[in-house]
């Protein structure tokens, strides 16, 4: 019986002790929390600290990474960070200033610490945890007041629910502190940023529509900003002058980030002939006057015709615009002449004349002819200036008067014509009748 009674005595003994070792929600009250209580977190200038050495940056799975819903138990609330060789080496910092409210080890977090930072201005609480860490590397306790980016909680591991070393790092907001509860709601704007930027030390963007810092539902994320992405050219050509250079004028503005801003000169049916893209990012302005876009797709070298500039921009948000004008590249005026010096009024049949003159243009002249045509407009006698790519015709010495013989003539009132084409399209007609006596 005695052994009985002992045996009895021990369980209870062992109860109490099982007991006292379940986590208890009034566990954090005796931490103090009262230096922290009065931080009010303020988006403007809220600074967190990577949770590891710089170098080690690799996020590994995403905040909310291949998960829909708040409402599902696997959905990621933080962000793992992984990298080589960091098990029980890599060692974790506070990601801000705060007050241990856990230090200790869990089923599912393995060794992890909770630490309190403050409230937001409603009122909740900002926690941030560090799970999975080395089996007794933790270098905090409960209640002890930390440090961001100095001090040492513990060392990366893979205790707990994880499949390899790494840092879970999450930032949750929660009205009340609640210690067996793990599912505190992802601070989710912090952590998000904290896998968006991957530094040591970051700020985050205060949403200025909403007035808060935190997106605890994704559903609830803000509408984002609209972008202001605008091509505004303010000089651009209409018509120019075969080699003419053209700079065009004006800027693409966003408040995003400029991803690319690109030019392009395309032909009156849309293909590109030239195309030039501004290669400096992560602005928010570019200047077209000082771009490349501007240097690359040079005017002067365009052949008479009709164009299309066409400017092309996008930012961050995934706005984009397209700004495009027709143009038109003239050649130059022609000059195209003909000079006839000398040329018969009446001249006695049998007898010979030469013409006198010349054909000129500042384009290749194309073709140059001479007629001799009966009164009522007939040909009689044609001779085609046969030799090309000149830009000066000598009538004297062309095979036009070679042809047109006028000792072939029989009595009787004629025209005497000349015509030359050039290579900008330009024509001329010249013509004189005369009589053969
Ligand atoms: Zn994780």
């Amino acid at each position: 019986m005695k052994d009985v009674i002992k045996k009895y005595i021990s369980i209870f003994f062992v109860l109490i002790m099982v007991f006292s070792m379940v986590p208890q929600t009034g566990f954090a009250a005796a931490v103090s929390t009262a230096e922290f209580d009065g931080v009010i977190f303020d988006p403007s200038t809220e600074v967190w600290h990577w949770p590891l050495l710089s170098q080690t940056k690799t996020v590994t799975s995403k905040f909310a990474e291949n998960r829909t819903s708040w409402r599902n138990p696997h959905f990621h609330q933080g962000i793992d960070i992984g990298g080589r060789n960091i098990n029980g080496v890599a060692k974790v910092y506070a990601a801000r200033d705060g007050v241990v409210l856990e230090a200790r080890k869990g089923n599912t977090f393995g060794n992890y610490v909770k630490i309190y930072h403050g409230k937001d201005k409603n009122g909740k609480l900002i926690i941030s945890t560090y799970m999975h860490m080395y089996d007794n590397s933790l270098a905090v306790k409960a209640g002890q007041k930390v440090y961001g980016g100095k001090t040492v909680l513990g060392k990366v591991g893979n205790t707990g629910s994880s499949t390899g070393p790494h840092l879970h790092f999450q930032v949750a907001k929660t009205y009340s502190i609640n210690v067996a509860n793990p599912a505190h709601k992802t601070y989710a704007e912090v952590t998000k940023n904290f896998y968006n930027t991957n530094v040591g030390v970051m700020k985050y963007v205060y949403n200025s529509n909403t007035s808060t810092i935190v997106t605890a539902e994704p559903t609830a994320t803000p509408t984002p900003t609209t972008s202001t992405l605008k091509i505004n050219i303010t000089s651009y050509p209409t018509t120019i002058n075969q080699g003419s250079s053209f700079g065009l004028r004006g800027n693409v503005s966003s408040n995003y980030k400029l991803t690319s801003v690109n030019g392009y000169i395309l032909s009156s049916d849309g293909k590109t002939i030239i195309q030039g893209a501004y290669d400096k990012q992560n602005i928010y302005n570019v200047d077209i006057r000082t771009s490349v876009v501007n240097q690359k797709l040079l005017f002067d070298k365009l052949s008479p015709g009709s164009y299309i500039y066409k400017v092309t921009a996008w930012d961050e948000s995934g706005a984009n615009r397209v700004w495009s004008k027709p143009f038109t590249v003239k050649g130059k005026e022609s000059t195209l002449k003909i000079n006839i010096t000398s040329a018969p009024t009446t001249i006695k049949k049998g007898s010979m004349f030469g013409l006198r003159g010349n054909v000129t243009s500042n384009y290749k002249l194309t073709s140059v002819n001479g007629y001799i045509l009966s009164s009522d407009g007939k040909t009689i006698i044609q001779g085609a200036y046969d030799k090309q790519n000149i830009y000066n015709v000598d009538i004297r010495t062309s095979v036009v008067n070679q042809k047109l013989l006028f000792d072939k003539l029989s009595r009787g009132s004629y025209i005497f014509k000349v015509t030359a084409w050039d290579e900008s399209g330009a024509n001329k007609i010249w013509s004189k009748p005369f009589t053969v006596k």
